[in-house]
This record gives C-alpha cells, structure tokens and sequence, in this order.
C-alpha cells in the first residue's frame, strides 16, 4: 500500500525527521489560509499523487509551456493561484503513464534554500536478506539514469538486523554523500530514525529523493515515497487509515475485498489460477508460447462460488484481455465450483473474448459437466500446455 508524500512526511516527522512545516489542502480556498500558516516568503505547491515525477510532470489541461506539477510560490497569492491552476486537473508524469492521475489533493509547504540534492531510500535488499540504505550523491534526478550511467556513484550499506544502524554504517553512508559539519550530524540523528521507522511500520520502501542539504548547512528530507508490506497491514491500524482509494486501481481494490490476490501485468492474456505456483506456471507456459500474460487472480483455496465470479469479473473488466485462461487444479478447491463461478460471472458479464478451462482434481468430471451444460463458448484443454496452446491459437486467429 501507498501513501501521499504529506502523509509520509507526517509520519517521519512524528519519528524525529526533519522535515519542512506543510499543510495539505483539498480545494483551493483553503490555499491562502494555509501559506498563512507558513513562515514564508517561499513556498511550494505540490501536487499530491501516488506517483513521482512530479516536478517534471504536465498537466493535460494546461498549455505544454505551464507548469510542472511542484511549483514554487514567493508569495501567499501566488500559492493560491497555482493551487487554482492545479487543483482538479490531471498530471501526466514518468511514472503516471500516459493517462495520468487527478490532483485532488496539494500539500503547500514551507520552501527551502536547497545547496545540494541527495538520493536516499530504504529497502528490503533479498540478495542479503536485510534492509538496505541506499544512497547517492546524484539525488533530485532520475535514480535510474544515474544507476545505469554511472552505477559507482549509488552505494548500497545493508544493516545486521540484531545490530541496527551501526557507527560503521553511518560513517559509510556519510562519506558515501561527501556529508560534513551540521549536515553530517543532521544525518547521524536522520539514518537511525528512518530505519526504525521503516521496521516499526513494516515499510517495503521508504524513498527521499531529494534528501537535501539546505543552504544554513542543516538537512531536510524534501521529497518521500513510501510503501507499506500489505501482509503486515493488519496490526497498524493507523497506516491503512491513510490508504486514498481514489489512487489505486479499482480491480484491485476490488480484488483485497474479496481476499483474492489479483495482479495486473502488460500482456493480453487474463489468468484465473489457484494457488502461486500454479500462477507462475501457467505464466511461463503462456509466455513459451509467444505470449504474454495480462494478469492473474489467484482463488486460493476453498473460495465459494461468488468469490469465484468475483475473480472472473476482475479479470474481464481489464480491456487488454484478448483471451482468458482458467488454469485450475483442485485440492482443496473443488472443480465444480470453479465451474459454476465461471458460469454465473459470464451469465452477469457476458464473454467477449475466447476462454479456455484446464480443470484437473477434486470434482473435475462435475466440472466438466457444468461447463459443457452451460451453453457457454467454452473450449476444454486437456492438460497444462494443451490449453496455453488453445488459448494463443484462440488470440492469434
Ligand atoms: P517529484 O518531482 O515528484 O520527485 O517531487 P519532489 O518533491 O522531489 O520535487 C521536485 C523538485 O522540486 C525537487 O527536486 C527540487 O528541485 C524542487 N523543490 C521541491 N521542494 C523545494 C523547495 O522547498 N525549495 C526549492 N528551491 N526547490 C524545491
Ligand atoms: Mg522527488
């Protein structure tokens, strides 16, 4: 789960991380009131979307030549007006994608005199089995540039879980950003405080980029992206009040009300599995033979026939799916009911694309008999490759 760069920065300040003094707004009425509470003259509108690129981003409203999608302010009216101009319109950035996302809410902060950009985040390195700082002196840009151009310039200081944020570790990540003085004992007080954050709330990521050194010398943390483990979501109550709906993909939104793991991908072929393993199978074998998979929905075990439905209107609603796989072996799950879910969605929904059941185990000659009954277009495969064969030729011809 996500949430907004205010929200994130409201929590590390609550940890002890310097941060600027903001408020977000949700109209802009409420923006002059807002800057008032702001020590001024500068200030700095932006634009709270779960996405980055920001600064870069266009607004598919305003002319090619206005504004990006953080802007500066030097006075009280000049914050309003950019809340004005951004406020309900809809920011295309890098990581948006081409359709972009509203702006609904800004957050107008307290601007600073920024001396340099620094890159800084937090994440679980799998490599070694710990969290990982890593840091650049390349901040404010795009990280994955300098990570391809020039990767000796990103280090990488994984942290002993039973030890912490050690002296050694900070004294690597300070000379790794070229800190020193007040900035560097700034980051001496920061790193440990983002790191127990980061544990405590169960992040999977915690992004600063920019951490920046502020003309007076002191760091701020100016910029923060952060993502939260949904497994671990149920003991922190106070994280999932954060979640914005507005910013998440209604399939998947619909799919965590169901309790089904549905995941969306770039292909044409829609994937109606239960259980991991088989998910990853059934996407190599679509991908062997030429194709790529749009999604999968992962029924688990014991799911009833609505929560079966439900997956497969999921998978329909996604207009990149050309064709639908259900690749179902049952254990635990009974192929009957598998049967009469995918029945019952195509009678509410309807099918406009070719569908193609593989149903082996529990119950599977019920299966079989339900869906031959149904009247549905409906072709059977036979075993795991027979039927991503069926459903690339079914897309291909
Ligand atoms: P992003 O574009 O979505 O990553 O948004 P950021 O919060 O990182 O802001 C983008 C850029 O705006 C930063 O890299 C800074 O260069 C600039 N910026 C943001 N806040 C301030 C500020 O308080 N003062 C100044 N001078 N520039 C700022
Ligand atoms: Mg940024």
């Amino acid at each position: 789960m996500n949430i907004h760069e205010y929200q994130a920065k409201a929590l590390l300040k609550s940890y002890g991380a310097p941060v600027a003094e903001g408020v977000a707004i949700f109209s802009a009425d409420e923006a002059k009131a807002a800057a008032r509470k702001l020590p001024g003259p500068l200030y700095v509108v932006k634009s709270q979307i779960h996405a980055g690129g920001r600064g870069k981003g266009k607004f598919k409203e305003l002319s090619a030549d206005a504004k990006g999608g953080v802007r500066l302010a030097f006075s009280i009216d000049e914050a309003q007006a950019h809340a004005k101009e951004m406020l309900g319109n809809t920011l295309v950035t890098a990581q948006t994608g081409p359709a972009g996302k509203q702006v609904n809410r800004l957050y107008i902060e307290d601007g600073a005199d920024i001396d340099r950009e620094l890159y800084l985040s937090l994440l679980v390195d799998r490599s070694v089995g710990q969290i990982a700082f890593v840091v650049s002196t390349e901040g404010g840009m795009d990280i994955e540039a300098v990570a391809h151009d020039t990767p000796e310039k990103i280090v990488n200081v994984a942290i002993n879980p039973e030890a912490g944020v050690t002296a050694a570790d900070l004294a690597k990540l300070t000379s790794a950003l070229k800190l020193e003085g007040e900035a560097k004992a700034d980051a001496e007080k920061l790193f440990p405080i983002l790191y127990k954050a980061f544990v405590e709330k169960d992040m999977s990521l915690l992004e600063i980029n920019p951490l920046i050194v502020m003309k007076n010398g002191r760091m701020r943390v100016l910029d923060a992206k952060v993502s939260f483990d949904g497994n671990a979501l149920f003991r922190h109550d106070d994280i999932k009040a954060l979640r914005d709906e507005t910013e998440e993909d209604a399939k998947e939104i619909e799919a965590s009300k169901w309790d089904l793991a549905y995941v969306a991908l770039d292909g044409n072929i829609g994937c109606m599995v239960n259980g991991a393993g088989l998910a990853m199978a059934t996407m190599d074998i679509i991908k062997l033979y030429g194709k790529e998979p749009a999604n999968f929905c992962d029924v688990g075990g014991g799911a009833g026939k609505e929560k079966v439905a439900a997956a497969f209107k999921i998978i329909t609603a996604d207009p990149k799916v050309e064709g639908i796989l259900v690749n179902i072996f049952g254990g635990i799950m009974k192929c009957d009911v598998i049967a009469e879910g995918v029945v019952a969605a195509v009678q509410e929904v309807g099918l406009k694309v070719p569908l193609v059941v593989r149903l082996e185990g529990t119950n599977v000659e019920l299966g079989k008999k339900i869906l031959n009954e149904s009247g549905l277009a409906i072709t059977a495969a036979d075993d795991l490759d027979d039927a991503a064969k069926k459903i690339v030729a079914a897309i291909n011809g």
